[in-house]
């Protein structure tokens, strides 16, 4: 479960209760993205002992005239203390959890400081550090798509695994293909009418997934999506690998 749509979760002041209830409801694994930029002392300890299962703080750019040209009115150095107290944190309390990611995304304005991220950072004690494909949010914003280098360009044109793997909710209860329909344009249905199995099963999603098997293109966000998940047979991993080799030579 991911605890985050198009926003920043770590504004709602409820984060904390829907991590502790998602766990107490047992659901394998609860994940938070993070800009990080309101991590503080007080936040970094709540999320140690909350129960979280994975954090990914995305931290675009090595440098800070990167970061801020990305990140607008951020701090560099603010939210780099942020990201070290809470590893601090983390450590002081012996806890394995959450499994903490690094992450910065290759796009025009970072891919020439990708190698100069990981070697900077290679010493701080994170799980992963990890450089993300660019996502062009379905091509729906000039501004972010203009962002995009070319190599993502690959990834266009397949049936998505994901209609069959999950589904997103807004904060008002509205149900949606995936968290690139930001603006919730793709209504499939409503929380406060009927239930996630309802709308799981229902015929927006089952039209969704049925234009994902009989047209290349799909539907909306579908068609301009640069995000399309494999499905997990052999042949799929294998071409998924394959095609990521290329489209990083
Ligand atoms: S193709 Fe893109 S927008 Fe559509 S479900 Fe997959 S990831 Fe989401």
């Amino acid at each position: 479960m991911y605890l985050q749509l198009f926003g920043e979760p770590l504004l709602n002041p409820n984060v904390f209760e829907m991590i502790r209830y998602a766990k107490e409801r047992t659901v394998y694994e609860v994940v938070m993205n993070t800009n990080a930029t309101l991590l503080d002392e007080n936040s970094a300890s709540r999320v140690v002992t909350s129960g979280l299962d994975r954090i990914v703080l995305s931290f675009e750019g090595s440098s800070r005239e990167t970061y801020e040209q990305i990140r607008r009115n951020a701090r560099y150095e603010s939210t780099l203390k942020n990201i070290q107290g809470f590893l601090r944190t983390k450590k002081a309390t012996g806890s394995k959890k959450p499994f903490t990611i690094l992450q910065t995304i290759r796009m025009k304005p970072t891919a020439r400081e990708v190698d100069l991220f990981l070697a900077r950072f290679e010493d701080l004690p994170v799980d992963r550090l990890f450089v993300g494909d660019f996502d062009n949010w379905a091509n729906q914003v000039e501004a972010i798509t203009t962002l995009q280098t070319d190599r993502n360009a690959l990834r266009q044109a397949f049936p998505c695994a994901d209609p069959w793997r999950g589904i997103a909710v807004c904060w008002d209860g509205r149900v949606i293909p995936c968290c690139r329909d930001f603006d919730a344009r793709c209504t499939l249905g409503d929380l406060n009418d009927s239930t996630l199995l309802e709308i799981w099963n229902g015929v927006n999603m089952v039209e969704l997934r049925q234009s994902h098997v009989s047209s290349i293109e799909g539907a909306f966000p579908c068609r301009q999506c640069n995000q399309t998940t494999p499905f997990a047979s052999p042949v799929g991993i294998m071409f998924s690998a394959l095609r990521r080799m290329v489209g990083r030579i």
